[in-house]
């Protein structure tokens, strides 16, 4: 049995934004999770409460050293009006692998799933109804020990808070422009990118920086020992169709495992399609662009589901995918993840929670 959540309610509820005017977590909700953790006490008192600031010693761990963790997912309000969260399980699974990646102590699977579930519940009234709008639920935990050492922290604070989101999508699927870099690594074999760690989005925004002053969107990364080897793309999967083989870097460390890229390579298979998880190279890319066989590009992630790439850029030469338009494929992904999200096509896999 895991522990009962106490629900305090927010007296001074807030008004709702419009949903034509939402953006990407501009807006948070009016409750948040808590749940505390001290060495001998374990994980404890968890409890969703009015949404409000931390106060925090200045010399609290977190702040110098960087260790939390987190995770995003989200919830949508079906045409039929029901709430469901797209994969609680799987995004509970691995922010507790984020932790141990970390040194901060497991949670309770189930208790973590049901975080979702309970903030969801109290703020239900703040998931959006607009077509492709959504509640982003953003699952953190920090390390609070106040002393300036380096070392696992013995208190941890765990909280969820939640943003309504507008659709990432307002004029259709709309490919972007990518560039590889050689000059900036994300992770290492041994490192952190398995992990949904704060450092390793401090560690991608120069790069990122770059790209944009170049004229590119997202940075696509490469592996850090022969840079060559694709890994993933700005905070997306990546995958790309060559002939009729698509094909996917595999979890070898590097890259997260993102819930997105399982749900899709597991609709692909369904579909009969050939499907390798594999090494690619930026050479094999390049190349298959110059002759054609490169048909079509994609990034896989929750904020987008999918994300065509129009233009690769590397070293100086630019290709350009599919006529710089989305794939066939790239948008049957998208509308069969969506349909499923929304509850308009069933869910043959159980992916959805209803709250
Ligand atoms: N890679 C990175 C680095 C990410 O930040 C994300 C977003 N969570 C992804 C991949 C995609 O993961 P998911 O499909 O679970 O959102």
């Amino acid at each position: 049995m895991t522990p009962e959540i106490s629900l305090t309610r927010t007296r001074t509820p807030l008004p709702r934004p419009d949903d034509s005017s939402l953006s990407f977590g501009k807006v948070l909700t009016e409750h948040m999770f808590l749940m505390d953790y001290e060495e001998g006490r374990g994980w404890h008192d968890p409890r969703v409460v009015p949404y409000a600031p931390f106060q925090m010693d200045p010399a609290t761990s977190v702040l110098h050293y960087g260790q939390a963790v987190f995770d995003g997912l989200k919830a949508f309000r079906g045409d039929d009006g029901t709430i469901r969260i797209f994969r609680a399980e799987r995004h509970a699974k691995r922010l507790n692998k984020s932790c141990a990646a970390l040194c901060i102590p497991q949670m309770d699977e189930d208790l973590i799933r049901r975080s979702f579930e309970a903030i969801v519940a109290a703020d239900h009234d703040w998931v959006p109804r607009a077509p492709g709008t959504s509640l982003y639920i953003r699952p953190t935990v920090i390390a609070r020990d106040v002393m300036l050492g380096v070392h696992p922290a013995h208190r941890y604070t765990y909280f969820v808070i939640c943003s309504p989101v507008g659709s990432y999508y307002k004029e259709g699927v709309k490919p972007v422009r990518i560039l590889a870099t050689d000059t900036h690594v994300r992770a290492v074999q041994g490192g952190l990118g398995e992990a949904k760690t704060a450092a390793n989005y401090a560690a991608s925004l120069s790069a990122q920086q770059e790209a944009e002053r170049a004229g590119f969107t997202q940075v696509l990364w490469l592996d850090g020992v022969e840079r060559k080897w694709i890994d993933e793309v700005g905070t997306m999967n990546i995958m790309m169709k060559i002939g009729d083989e698509v094909i996917t870097p595999p979890l070898a460390g590097t890259i997260l495992d993102g819930v997105t890229r399982n749900s899709i390579l597991t609709l692909m298979r369904d579909w009969g399609l050939r499907v390798s998880e594999r090494r690619v190279s930026i050479d094999e890319v390049m190349a298959a662009g110059r002759d054609g066989t490169l048909e079509e590009m994609w990034g896989t992630g929750t904020a987008a589901v999918v994300s065509p790439v129009g233009q690769l850029g590397y070293k100086g030469d630019v290709i350009t995918i599919g006529g710089g338009q989305t794939g066939a494929l790239t948008q049957k992904l998208y509308e069969a993840i969506v349909a499923i999200q929304y509850g308009r096509s069933n869910d043959p896999h159980g992916w959805m929670s209803e709250v």
